[in-house]
């Protein structure tokens, strides 16, 4: 029985031809292989500053970087911890720890210290590299747990320069035998379900997601050196660091570096650096979409413009067309797991094929795709929606220290099952059309409602709770609160919202709390969120 399920499988792939991916190469080898071709090309441009590096200069610093780890005492294997906003001291640590054979795990310079905190002791960070104004978020920390801290802009007291990393002398590094399942990058995500986990991803793993979205036959997919990328996206979050960073390192292009993303100074660096890439997420399309700056400007250059991370409304997507009459515009599809690009669109293509409104793209090139009915497991045909799975070298290892997280999320066969529910048309488009997983989406950025539960439980006045997704025009989603109080308590919505707003960054604050008398669960004690969901469309809370 199983086999003849195992043969009738509807599995679903690229339109174009799989390519060769060289997956033994270690991952900062395989960024700059086409080094001599690109060595005095701008690599990296800093947008608040000017300064420009060069590709040799990058190549040269982070093997720098990584001889200076070697020297602070950092092994191979070791995890490094970046709290740092968009700057070229983050690349050149990512692949300074690259280099080094360690790990680099980024997490979100405006969490919280207790959020930080979680994240440097899950993943057991040695070093955490940051700005001298954030280093109070993490001092008492790195102090009781024996941690360095380094800053690259000053070096406060107890605190390590960045110039300790690059002044370094690269012939001091040591021969490092790497495998090709060795983790080299950490970022946290919640997955379908539970805690921010650590996602393990390895040299094969992100060599295979880059090859997929910028190798081979049809070398103009998605990016070329000629290009100048806008990288206004955090590069804590895989997006950035995979489809900007790693693929724009690969093809040599000029990677333009935001800090900080601000409308005016996105569409003034457009027009001063030519900017040819653009990829965004939905609010940033949206504020394009709204600004009535753009007219003053001259985004002529701009030849793509891609969104990911979210959904991308139909409507904003042709109020954005109109903003680059030039351009190209797509949505991609990733997820943090999945390395994290499951799909993208082929406008770019040898042979491009039309890029269609509302579609993601097709499965990426030497990968599989199927999509399967969430309760009986089986795959289904063409538009027929379920969850989407997909499975290839380029997915994630597992979830650090967490095996059971890990078989829930890829199975015996290597499928790994998103959450997402999507269809796949006619022309091989795929359609994302609903969420399965409790993750919210805030602007792109993940809120795990179970982080926020246990919060919320954890308060005396509060027995049991849910937190569920709203809709919302500005962030897409926001998190709302369903809370059983305890028998006496008045506790009100607002005290609620401050007692979470404390702990939390900005984006996984509560946006409205809604008392119930019991919160609906499933036997096994799962919460049905569908029926919490359903209470929020029809206004009956
Ligand atoms: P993350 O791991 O933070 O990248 O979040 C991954 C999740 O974001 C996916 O599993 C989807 O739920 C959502 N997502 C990413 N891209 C898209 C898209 N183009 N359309 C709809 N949802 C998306």
């Amino acid at each position: 029985q199983a086999e003849l399920q195992q043969q009738e499988e509807i599995i679903f792939r690229s339109k174009l031809p799989d390519i060769y991916i060289p997956k033994h190469l270690p991952l900062h080898t395989y960024c700059f292989q086409n080094l001599p071709a690109v060595a005095s090309k701008p690599c990296l441009i800093n947008g608040t500053t000017g300064k420009v590096y060069t590709y040799e200069e990058v190549e040269l610093t982070a093997r720098r970087v990584a001889s200076g780890l070697n020297k602070l005492g950092i092994q191979q294997r070791e995890v490094i911890m970046l709290l740092l906003p968009n700057t070229p001291e983050f690349v050149l640590s990512f692949l300074g720890a690259s280099f080094r054979g360690a790990v680099a795990t980024a997490a979100n310079p405006f969490f919280t210290p207790a959020e930080i905190v979680k994240q440097a002791k899950a993943s057991d960070a040695k070093l955490i590299i940051t700005l001298a104004s954030y280093v109070d978020k993490v001092k008492e920390f790195a102090q009781d747990n024996d941690v360095k801290i380094m800053c690259i802009d000053s070096a406060p007291d107890g605190c390590l320069h960045f110039s300790e990393l690059t002044q370094a002398d690269e012939s001091d590094l040591p021969d490092i035998e790497f495998e090709p399942d060795d983790v080299v990058a950490l970022p946290y995500s919640s997955g379908t379900t539970g805690l921010p986990k650590g996602v393990m991803l390895t040299h094969k793993g992100l060599v295979t997601s880059v090859a997929q979205q910028v190798d081979g036959e049809n070398p103009n997919l998605y990016f070329h050196s000629d290009d100048v990328i806008l990288c206004t996206l955090p590069m804590f979050h895989i997006y950035a660091l995979n489809s900007i960073m790693l693929c724009g390192l690969r093809v040599g292009a000029a990677i333009l570096i935001m800090q900080k993303f601000e409308i005016g100074l996105l569409l003034e660096l457009i027009q001063k650096y030519k900017v040819t890439i653009a990829p965004l997420v939905p609010p940033i399309v949206l504020a394009i979409a709204k600004s009535s700056e753009t007219d003053k400007y001259d985004l002529s250059s701009v030849r793509m413009v891609k969104s990911g991370a979210a959904p991308l409304g139909q409507e904003l997507e042709d109020a954005v067309k109109v903003k680059f009459p030039g351009a190209k515009c797509g949505q991609g599809y990733g997820m943090t797991e999945a390395g994290p690009v499951l799909a993208m669109g082929l406008g770019f293509a040898k042979q491009p094929f039309p890029i269609k409104s509302g579609a993601c793209g097709t499965v990426v090139r030497n990968a599989e795709m199927k999509i399967i009915d969430p309760d009986t497991g089986l795959s289904l045909p063409r538009n027929q929606a379920g969850e989407i799975c997909i499975r290839g070298d380029q997915i994630m290892k597992g979830y650090l220290n967490d095996p059971e997280a890990t078989a829930r999320t890829i199975d015996k066969d290597g499928w790994l099952h998103t959450g997402d529910i999507g269809y796949i048309d006619d022309d091989d488009e795929l359609f994302i059309v609903d969420r399965l997983k409790e993750l919210i989406k805030y602007k792109g950025f993940q809120v795990a409602p179970a982080e926020l539960e246990a919060m919320l439980i954890g308060h005396p006045d509060i027995v049991d709770a849910a937190v569920v997704a709203m809709k919302d025009e500005a962030a897409g989603e926001v998190p709302v609160a369903f809370v059983v109080r305890s028998e006496k308590s008045q506790i009100s919505e607002d005290e609620i919202k401050q007692y979470i707003s404390k702990q939390v960054v900005f984006y996984k604050r509560i946006n409205r709390v809604f008392f119930i008398e019991t919160i609906p669960k499933a036997p096994s004690g799962k919460i049905l969120r569908k029926e919490l969901r359903a209470k929020l469309a029809t206004g009956n809370h």
